[in-house]
């Protein structure tokens, strides 16, 4: 199965590394053609208006907005996944709100809450925060109360950095999911 990672900016060797350890076939995708064949695509993190801008020069914003590719998106990237005061894909029904931790917490790292008991730990990095979901999206992460990564059909966003961690529970989810 071939997944591209979105490489203008942030975590993308580590994004690559994690699809690696789960034997699939990585590319990097810096404009539109690469884009082709692939079954799956990587957001990374980074910082969203610069994010935005990279792939409105590129080309690759209007070819992400018209194709059904299924997006894994973190941080940054889930900022364009849903609602919020800028632009964004709007591609799942949540809203987000950046730098949701403010200044005095900016980074940090933490267990979050998977449900039945399980835990992951979550490398938070100027964050953002779902604030509200709809329609037909699940929750799948949690801090507290505050929800900090869902799934919609086959995409999914969480505001923390696993590829920054060498649990690979959320990357595999969504390749599950991809099958
Ligand atoms: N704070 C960044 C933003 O608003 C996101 C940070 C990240 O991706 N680690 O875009």
């Amino acid at each position: 199965m071939m997944i591209g990672v979105l490489a203008l900016q942030g975590s993308v060797s580590e994004h690559r590394a994690s699809m690696k350890r789960l034997n699939m076939n990585v590319v990097d995708v810096r404009e539109p053609p690469d884009m082709e064949g692939l079954k799956g695509l990587i957001m990374p993190g980074g910082e969203s208006t610069t994010l935005r801008k990279l792939l409105v020069n590129s080309g690759l914003w209007d070819t992400i907005a018209k194709s059904n590719v299924p997006i894994m998106a973190t941080c940054a990237g889930a900022i364009l996944m849903g609602k919020s005061d800028d632009t964004s894909f709007e591609k799942m029904d949540f809203k987000i709100a950046r730098n949701y931790y403010g200044r005095q917490k900016d980074s940090f790292e933490k267990n979050i809450n998977l449900g039945n008991g399980r835990t992951f730990k979550g490398v938070f990095i100027r964050a953002p925060a779902i604030i509200s979901t709809g329609g037909k999206t699940r929750t799948i992460a949690w801090d507290g109360e505050t929800v900090v990564g869902c799934m919609m059909d086959k995409h999914m966003a969480l505001t923390f950095h696993p590829e920054l961690t060498d649990d690979l529970t959320f990357h595999k989810m969504w390749i599950e999911g991809l099958k």
